[in-house]
């Protein structure tokens, strides 16, 4: 980043993107005075040649602007210390996206940037918006949020397309955000806790589609309808998106079908049935969202077609990892909630279901309607005794323990039933009970899923 050469910029936050940033500043001639509260972050940005200090004691007056990292909070709860300390010296305060947005205005203000945000299917949407262009041939660089943090990827040029996820507090700290295609997806009441109110929480993801050459957004919630129609209130260009049919300019899913509207005319574009990777309602509004945007980026639908099709979806997503005979086995590790779990609830039929972990707060009461779809439930870790009151004498369960002898259970079962079946690791709760992360309990699973005699890998 060269926007910054000979300037003096401060920074809280040393973990993968505001080392990136660091690096990036550095690397662009600016000083960079670091900082975190980890004294072990401290000392690997200062192995790799950046100047760390306490910004308690910095010289506040030679800053001119301090660049804050996403998730440390600079409103709610209450500001972090380092916040409250550069608004006392009047500093600006900044993140990496609008580092890049700058960077980006100074070199290639063309350069194609499609930035994407929404409290759900974020990572999903933008990962397939990046398969479809790389297969459609285009230079891609895909990060931010997901991935390579944004000031790691190569730099914009007129040609070469940022695909960039974008969280609210991304958002929040890129005042000159006007991506060329602006995406919002959906908006549930997550994240409040970081950003005070709902509305609040709205008007940032407002703000990133009202700054954009196309905005590209979902209209299936009450509030993402309202920033849709505030946006075209103030005739921003919009492409709406939707899982039900819509009346205006955008992309919408008619059962797996998704249909183009462009002026008067409506044109199905593609088909989502035996796309394994997209399965859902959830996966439909991610899909439409994907070719509204290849679309305006004059992808033709012969390429947003073949790129769908070829897309392998992201793990622990409702992952296939593969099937023996009738079963396939799905690897959901990502769902820590009972409002992930129920999307693949919905998406199945005849499940052998293994939850459990360290229980949210509702446990599993809100899938209960889906319980009928349960042929057995595999309990695992500390959610166990709770979650068998749940299921009670409507669904068959097990106490299994551990994730190894719940695969082992399922696989028995679905084994020994005729006719199609799954055998799903759609948790609903947390895994720190018995692994570091949903990603390590989500490569077990499918350890444990390959290692099962008779097992055709997805791919293989
Ligand atoms: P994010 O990056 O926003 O966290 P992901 O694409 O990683 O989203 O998906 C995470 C989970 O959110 C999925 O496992 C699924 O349960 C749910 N999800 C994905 N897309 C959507 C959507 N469009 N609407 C609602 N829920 C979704």
């Amino acid at each position: 980043v060269t926007t910054f050469s000979g300037k003096t910029v401060a920074l809280f936050g040393l973990g993968g993107s505001g080392l990136a940033t660091a690096l990036a500043l550095k690397a662009g001639g600016a000083r960079v005075i670091a900082c975190d509260d980890n004294p072990a972050k401290m000392a690997e940005a200062n192995a790799k040649g950046i100047e760390t200090a306490d910004l308690r004691e910095a010289d506040w007056s030679e800053v001119t602007s301090f660049i804050l990292s996403p998730g440390v909070p600079l409103t709610h709860p209450e500001p972090h210390w380092s916040a409250k300390l550069a608004r006392q010296a009047g500093v600006e305060i900044i993140g990496d996206i609008e580092l890049f947005c700058r960077e980006r205005a100074s070199i290639a203000p063309n350069a194609p940037f499609v930035a994407i945000t929404g409290t759900n299917g974020k990572s999903t949407t933008t990962a397939l918006v990046a398969h479809i262009l790389r297969e459609a041939g285009r230079d891609v660089q895909m990060g931010g949020n997901i991935g390579t943090a944004i000031l790691s990827l190569e730099p914009p040029t007129e040609s070469r397309i940022h695909v960039v996820e974008c969280s609210s507090f991304q958002i929040d700290l890129a005042p000159s955000l006007a991506p060329t295609i602006g995406v919002h997806l959906n908006l549930s009441p997550d994240h409040i806790d970081r950003h005070g109110t709902m509305e609040n929480y709205a008007a940032i993801k407002e703000r990133l589609v009202a700054g954009a050459g196309l905005a590209v957004i979902g209209i299936d919630d009450p509030m993402s309808r309202a920033i849709a129609e505030a946006c075209e209130a103030k005739g921003v260009n919009v492409a709406r998106i939707s899982v039900e049919p819509i009346g205006r300019k955008g992309v919408f899913a008619d059962g797996e079908t998704l249909v183009g509207i462009t002026g008067s005319d409506a044109a199905p574009v593609a088909n989502l049935s035996g796309i394994g990777s997209l399965r859902g309602a959830h996966n439909a509004q991610n899909a439409a969202a994907a070719v509204a945007i290849a679309l305006a980026l004059n992808v033709s639908p012969d390429e947003i077609r073949s790129g769908l099709h070829t897309f392998p979806g992201l793990p622990h997503r409702m992952e296939e990892v593969g099937r023996i005979g009738e079963t396939l086995f799905i690897n959901d590790s990502k769902a820590t909630n009972a409002d992930s779990t129920e999307k693949a609830l919905k998406s199945f039929d005849d499940i052998f279901w293994i939850l459990g972990g360290k229980a949210k707060e509702g446990g599993i009461e809100p899938l209960k309607s889906y319980f009928p779809k349960i042929r057995k439930a595999y309990l695992i870790g500390a959610a166990s005794d709770d979650f068998a009151k749940t299921l009670g004498s409507d669904v068959p369960h097990v106490h299994c323990g551990t994730l190894d002898r719940a695969v082992e259970q399922a696989a028995s079962d679905a084994a020994a039933m005729n006719g199609a079946s799954v055998v799903l690791l759609s948790p609903a709760c947390a895994s720190y009970d018995q692994f570091s992360n949903y990603e390590v309990r989500g490569n077990h699973f499918r350890d444990l899923v390959r290692g099962l005699p008779g097992l055709e890998a997805k791919g293989a």
